[in-house]
């Protein structure tokens, strides 16, 4: 067990015993190899469950609305940024939410070793990350890789994994692996298509898509009670998974998450068809910062972009 790790079991273990918690929603370790699941417990001796490691996928701020009573919360960089977007936005009291934050060297993309190795990740007897590098074994024979090769694409771009926001801060950060380029490789084949390529793709890529929403479900961005696409009168898009209207679900998802989402990757890696909706939220993120010098989650008492206007802002995008 690392000493981070321990330290965050200690920790969560005081929170609750001194009831300064209600709950702590953490990562144990998941029923498959190489994986981890959220962990939402009042129980003191659920704290020996508590893990970190280059497994933690999921952005946990997105069950803060979930909980009753005041939530200690496991956070790496982009999980406080959501959080502070969702306190921006009024749906996380900040009082109410204890931050443990979690320094975050980058989460490892098991599709990727799969691709690497040629092997399915049952057939890994192990995975460890060491700096730069990334040690897999297979049949007892291990194999090292460069960690920017086995990274989350959103994790080669993140600018802030340490969390700005937080009670408690477990450890400092080690050396990032950081590759702009190869982060945003995805985007920049689409950028490099002609829009004819591009709708073709598109249209390809959403004609796979079976409208299982849990894109939207993890997103901790989308937090309306009743989304658009549920409604009946009027009825925006049909419910059948016609491309078209699949296609509009998404476009109309990135509208409502722009100066929210925070490029925590966990649409994309959700996606049970592996439709890169990455290339659309990160470009969409891009865009943001382009526009308007604006990074989600990253002041909790600034107004939410979608919810200011400056009458020196450009309007050419409505033509
Ligand atoms: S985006 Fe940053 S903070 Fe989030 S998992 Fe990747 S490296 Fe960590
Ligand atoms: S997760 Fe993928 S398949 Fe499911 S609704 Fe979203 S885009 Fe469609
Ligand atoms: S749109 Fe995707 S990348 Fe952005 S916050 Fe939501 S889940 Fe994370």
């Amino acid at each position: 067990m690392s000493e981070t790790e321990q330290k965050l079991r200690n920790e969560a273990r005081a929170l609750l015993e001194q009831g300064r918690v209600d709950c702590i929603i953490g990562y144990e370790a998941g029923s498959l190899k190489f994986t981890t699941t959220p962990l939402i417990t009042a129980d003191i001796e659920d704290a020996e469950r508590l893990v970190i490691n280059p497994f933690i996928t999921n952005n946990l701020s997105v069950f803060l609305g979930d909980v009753t009573g005041k939530a200690g919360i496991v956070a790496k960089g982009c999980d406080s940024r959501s959080i502070v977007s969702l306190i921006q936005d009024q749906q996380v009291v900040r009082e109410n939410i204890f931050i443990i934050g979690i320094p975050c060297a980058g989460v490892i993309d098991l599709n990727k070793i799969e691709k690497l190795t040629g092997k399915d990740r049952d057939e890994l007897d192990d995975i460890a990350r060491q700096g730069d590098r990334a040690l897999v074994t297979v049949g007892g024979v291990k194999k090292e890789f460069q960690a920017k090769d086995v990274l989350m694409d959103d994790c080669l771009s993140c600018d802030m994994p340490t969390p700005q926001e937080y009670d408690i801060l477990l450890d400092e950060i080690g050396p990032m692996v950081c590759d702009k380029e190869l982060s945003r490789s995805q985007i920049k084949e689409l950028e490099d298509m002609t829009p004819e390529q591009r709708w073709a793709f598109w249209k390809n890529e959403f004609s796979r898509c079976i409208r299982c929403y849990a894109c939207r479900q993890v997103c901790p961005a989308c937090f309306c009670e009743r989304c658009f696409v549920e409604e009946s009168e009027p009825q925006w898009i049909s419910p059948l998974p016609r491309w078209q209207d699949n296609l509009i679900f998404q476009l109309t998802r990135m509208i409502h998450v722009a100066g929210r989402c925070t490029d925590c990757g966990e649409c994309q890696r959700a996606c049970p068809v592996n439709i890169p909706l990455r290339s659309l939220s990160k470009r969409m993120e891009e865009i943001v910062d382009e526009l308007f010098n604006y990074k989600a989650g990253t002041d909790k008492d600034a107004p939410p972009l979608m919810a200011t206007y400056k009458s020196e802002e450009a309007e050419d995008f409505i033509r």
